[in-house]
C-alpha cells in the first residue's frame, strides 16, 4: 500500500471523507488525494517526495506563488510578536488602508476569517440596510457554505427554489431567488413579481467556481442599473476576482461599483482572511455602530494581516501585466498540446481564461451553468490523470478553474512544456 492510500484510509477514520473540504477528496477521479507535505514558488511536493507544478494554488489565494520569501520574513517577525490579542492592533490598519486607498469604490472594510464569513455579512448587512428580505443569486456562483446560498433552482415552478444542502431549510431558501446567468429578462420579470421586497443580487462579476462563465460587461451594467432603480443593492462576490485579475477586481476592471463588495482568498495571501467592504454609510449598520450584528474572536487575527499586506503590496499595474502575460503564454503550451498529445486525444477540449484564471472544457465562451456539458467529469478525470503523471497538478475536478501565480515564469514555462511533452 502506498504511503498515500495509508494516509488516506487514516484520514477517512478520523474525519469525514477523509478530508476538510469536500472539493479536496478526488471523488470521480480515478485516484485516491494526494498528500502534499511541503512547497515553494510553483512547485509543491507530496508525501512521496514527487514534485508537481501547481496550477491550484490554494484554490487561488497564493498569487505570489507558494512560500514567497518576503512574506515568509514578514511572517516570521510577526510570529515573534505574538499571534492574537483579541483586541485592537496595529497590523490590520496597514491592510485596511492599502484596500481603501487604492479602490476607489470602498470606504471601509471590515476582516473576518474566511470568504464565506464574508458573504454570510454581506447578506445580512444588505438585508439589515434595506429592510427587505429576498436575495437574487444566480445559477452557477459560488458564495461560499452560507444556508441562504445552498441553493438550487427549484424542479417545479418556474422561480422557485431548493436547498442544494441537506439541513437548510425550506424557510431559508424561500428568501433566495435563483435565475441562470446572462438572462436580463428573468432578472426584470423578477423585479417585477418581488416588487419591494428584494434587497439585494449577489453575484460572482466573473464566475469561477463552476467554470470560468464570462459575463458580458453589459449584463454586470444591466443588474447595476435595475438594482438601483429598485433601491436594491448590488453585491459583488469578489472573493476569487478582486485582487486577482486587478487590485480592485471585475469592479475595477469594468468600471461597475458595486454597493458591497466580499474578498477572500487573495486578500490573505495564503492565510485566513476575508472581507466585506462598502461605502461609509452602508458599513455604518453594521455593530457597534449599527443593528446589523457581526463579530469574531480571531478576525484581524495579526499573522494574518500581515501575510495579506505583505502579498498585496506587490501587486501593481506591472504586476498583473506581468502575471496575464505568463497566464496567455501558459494557456497556449496547453492548448497545442491537448490538441496534439497522443494522437489528439484531448483535441476536443479548449482553454477558457480570464487575466490569471483558465479553464479547459470542451465548449468555449460560456455564459451559464445550464450549458456546461454533462461528460464534462468524464472528459476531465482522464486529463486529471494524465497530468498527475507528468507531475502536473490541477484542481480535482473539472468545474474549477485554474490559477497561474507570479511565480509560473519563463522557466517554469519551459518546464510545463517538458513535462508535457515528456
Ligand atoms: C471561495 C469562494 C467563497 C468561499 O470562501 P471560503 O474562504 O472558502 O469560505 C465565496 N465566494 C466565492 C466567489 C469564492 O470563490
Amino acid at each position: 500500500m502506498s504511503i498515500q492510500t495509508k494516509l488516506f484510509d487514516q484520514s477517512k477514520n478520523l474525519v469525514p471523507g477523509g478530508v476538510h473540504s469536500p472539493v479536496r477528496s478526488f471523488k470521480g477521479l480515478n485516484q485516491t488525494p494526494i498528500f502534499f507535505k511541503s512547497a515553494k514558488g510553483a512547485y509543491f511536493k507530496d508525501v512521496e517526495d514527487k514534485e508537481y507544478i501547481d496550477f491550484c494554488m490554494s484554490f487561488g489565494p497564493l498569487i505570489l506563488g507558494h512560500k514567497n520569501e518576503q512574506v515568509e520574513k514578514k511572517l516570521k517577525e510577526a510570529l515573534s510578536r505574538g499571534w492574537s490579542y483579541g483586541a485592537c492592533e496595529p497590523y490590520s490598519l496597514d491592510l485596511a488602508k492599502l484596500l481603501t486607498d487604492k479602490i476607489p469604490h470602498i470606504e471601509q472594510i471590515r476582516f473576518v476569517n474566511s470568504g464565506t464569513e464574508a458573504v454570510m455579512t454581506a447578506l445580512r448587512l444588505a438585508r439589515g440596510y434595506t429592510g427587505k428580505n429576498k436575495i437574487i443569486k444566480f445559477n452557477g456562483c459560488y458564495h461560499g457554505h452560507v444556508d441562504s446560498m445552498l441553493i438550487k433552482a427549484g424542479s417545479g415552478l418556474a422561480g422557485t427554489s431548493e436547498s442544494s444542502s441537506a439541513g437548510v431549510p425550506s424557510g431559508v431558501s424561500e428568501d433566495t431567488l435563483i435565475l441562470e446567468l446572462n438572462d436580463l429578462n428573468k432578472v426584470e420579470q423578477c423585479f417585477e413579481e418581488h416588487k419591494g421586497q428584494i434587497a439585494a443580487i449577489i453575484i460572482e462579476p466573473l464566475p469561477a467556481n463552476n467554470g470560468l462563465l464570462i459575463q458580458d460587461k453589459e449584463f454586470l451594467e444591466s443588474l447595476r442599473t435595475i438594482t438601483k432603480d429598485n433601491d436594491a443593492l448590488l453585491i459583488f462576490d469578489e472573493v476569487i476576482s478582486g485582487l486577482r485579475v486587478a487590485f480592485g477586481g471585475m469592479a475595477e476592471k469594468l468600471g461597475i461599483t458595486p454597493d458591497i463588495v466580499t474578498y477572500g482568498k487573495v486578500i490573505g495571501g495564503g492565510l485566513p482572511v476575508g472581507a466585506i467592504a462598502s461605502t461609509k454609510k452602508i458599513m455604518s449598520s453594521l455593530a457597534p455602530l449599527g443593528d446589523v450584528y457581526q463579530a469574531g474572536t480571531l478576525s484581524a487575527n495579526p499573522l494574518a494581516m500581515v501575510g495579506g499586506f505583505e502579498t498585496l503590496k506587490n501587486l501593481d499595474k506591472n504586476f498583473y501585466e506581468t502575471l496575464d502575460e505568463y497566464t496567455s503564454k501558459i494557456v497556449k503550451i496547453f492548448e497545442k498540446w491537448l490538441k496534439e498529445f497522443d494522437g489528439g486525444k484531448f483535441s476536443n477540449l479548449k482553454i477558457s481564461s480570464f487575466g490569471s484564471l483558465f479553464w479547459i472544457c470542451s465548449k468555449e465562451n460560456l455564459k451559464s451553468a445550464d450549458k456546461i456539458p454533462a461528460n464534462l467529469g468524464e472528459d476531465f478525470k482522464e486529463l486529471f490523470d494524465t497530468l498527475i503523471s507528468k507531475g502536473i497538478y490541477l484542481a480535482p475536478n473539472g468545474y474549477e478553474v485554474g490559477f497561474v501565480s507570479i511565480a509560473h515564469d519563463l522557466q517554469v514555462q519551459e518546464d510545463l512544456e517538458k513535462r508535457l511533452w515528456d
